[in-house]
């Protein structure tokens, strides 16, 4: 086998605990991705340091979880060898010990082609489990049994469909009937453990086929229930639940963009096609707070769903673009275009299709001519009003702002302050005030 290619700062942290009397291995998705011809991306270290010594080497490093003897250095992960003890909940073992033996290690760990470590100093490849073959395979096989493996920690089934789908590997024909077994434990995994695999899911290009597979093996119950009505419900040629994860692989990888395509047309399983929307996003809705969500990606993804069915009728577009930026903000409104485009091209494969193109081109011309105005930057405020008209504050003073408001969004010509109060008196007469 030939030798691994390292960057510096990794050499860095493994000579850092050699000097100090350890060893140190690399392992995990950075030893497959290497073997694949792959430059990887996120370093995973082993170290036969124990937590305390860990620390002392570096003390200047972020500890994550002091009671595994974790840390991050330079963007790697360094953690003290161990060995799991019994699994009682099917989440957490129930103990763990440290040990000074890589292949210890390596034998808690999910899958063979996880469980290949390498060692800097002496440049050898330690694969006690025949990782090295499978990822040549490209075969994803459980290290031991799978059913007991994924009795241990039910979440493993879930990182199971992920590495399939993203990495395009065959998954053993035992772990597939150990996970159809098995698939219902998963959902008494924490949500926040299975949003981190959700979001690789959702962000990779492999979305469709980790939806079908985790559809058809039975953890969409557990993952996301509240996909399951759209599972099988007919839509034109496809499945509503096929509609939505493709229009999900074509949207740009942002998360809420993502999460959004893959509610926006769900409440169609449940509702009249005119409010599905609001459906679907209170399903969303919903999904986001079990899985603990961010509050701003959840309030992303709802109003994108919200908006997804956005009328653009020609000849008052730049109007309604104008009030889409000051809804959701220029970021916002490319989102939505998005998904709009994500949404056509699941549907029909027929390129840009729809109102998206044209709409992206009255963005960038309304933000050029700078005439999104705010109702905070008209050419007057309601003090105007209520100093020339002897108005009070109230509700009719904030309706003529209004009223005022939306004429500049259609035609912002108008934005200039006589021509503002000389709008005034016309709609004072229009309110009939006592
Ligand atoms: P990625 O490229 O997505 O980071 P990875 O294989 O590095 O993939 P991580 O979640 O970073 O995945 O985990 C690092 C390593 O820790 C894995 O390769 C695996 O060996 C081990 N591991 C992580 N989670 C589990 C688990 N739930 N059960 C067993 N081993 C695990
Ligand atoms: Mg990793």
């Amino acid at each position: 086998m030939p030798s691994m290619q390292l960057p510096e700062r990794i050499l860095a942290i493994c000579r850092t605990l050699e000097e100090a009397g350890f060893t140190s291995f690399v392992v995990g998705g950075a030893v497959r991705d290497a073997l694949l011809g792959r430059v990887p991306l996120d370093w995973d270290l082993a170290t036969d340091a124990r937590p305390e010594e860990l620390m002392a080497c570096f003390p200047e490093a972020e500890v994550a979880q002091p009671q595994f003897g974790r840390i991050q250095v330079d963007g790697a992960d360094v953690m003290s060898m161990r060995r799991d003890g019994v699994y009682r909940d099917g989440r957490h073992p129930a103990f763990i010990s440290f040990c000074s033996d890589v292949e210890e290690d390596l034998g808690r760990r999910d899958f063979t082609v996880n469980a290949v470590a390498y060692e800097p100093a002496s440049g050898q490849w330690i694969d006690p489990y025949g990782g090295v073959k499978d990822v040549s395979l490209r075969f994803l096989r459980v290290v031991g049994d799978p059913s007991e493996r994924f009795l241990e920690d039910h979440l493993r089934m879930l990182r199971a469909v992920r590495f399939k789908a993203v990495l395009g590997f065959s998954l053993d024909e035992k772990a597939i009937a150990a996970v159809m077994e098995n698939a219902s434990a998963l959902a008494r995994v924490a949500g926040e453990r299975i949003r981190q695999e959700l979001d690789l899911i959702l962000l990779s290009d492999a979305v469709v086929g980790a939806f079908a597979d985790m559809s058809a093996w039975g953890l969409l119950p557990a993952v996301l229930p509240e996909m399951e009505p759209a599972v099988g419900y007919k839509r034109g040629r496809d499945d509503l639940f096929s509609h939505c994860t493709l229009a999900t692989q074509w949207a740009p990888r942002r998360l809420p963009v993502r999460i959004a395509a893959l509610f926006h047309d769900v409440g169609k399983a449940q509702g009249q096609a005119t409010d599905h929307a609001q459906i679907s996003a209170e399903r969303a809705q919903a999904a986001l707070n079990r899985l603990g969500y961010a509050s701003q990606v959840r309030d992303q993804v709802v109003q994108l769903i919200h908006e997804h069915m956005f009328l653009y009728p020609p000849g008052s577009e730049l109007g309604l673009m104008r009030r889409m930026v000051l809804r959701m903000g220029e970021e916002g409104v490319e989102d939505l275009l998005e998904l709009r485009w994500a949404d056509r091209q699941a549907s029909s494969r027929k390129g840009m299709g729809g109102h998206a193109e044209r709409a992206l081109s009255h963005l960038r011309q309304v933000l050029e001519e700078g005439t999104v105005i705010s109702r905070e930057q008209m050419a007057i405020s309601g003090r105007d009003i209520m100093d020339t008209w002897g108005i009070p504050q109230g509700p009719t003073v904030g309706r003529l702002l209004c009223a005022l408001h939306e004429a500049v969004l259609d035609n912002p010509i108008l934005n200039e302050r006589e021509t503002l109060m000389s709008m005034v008196p016309p709609l004072l007469r229009q309110e009939s005030l006592p």
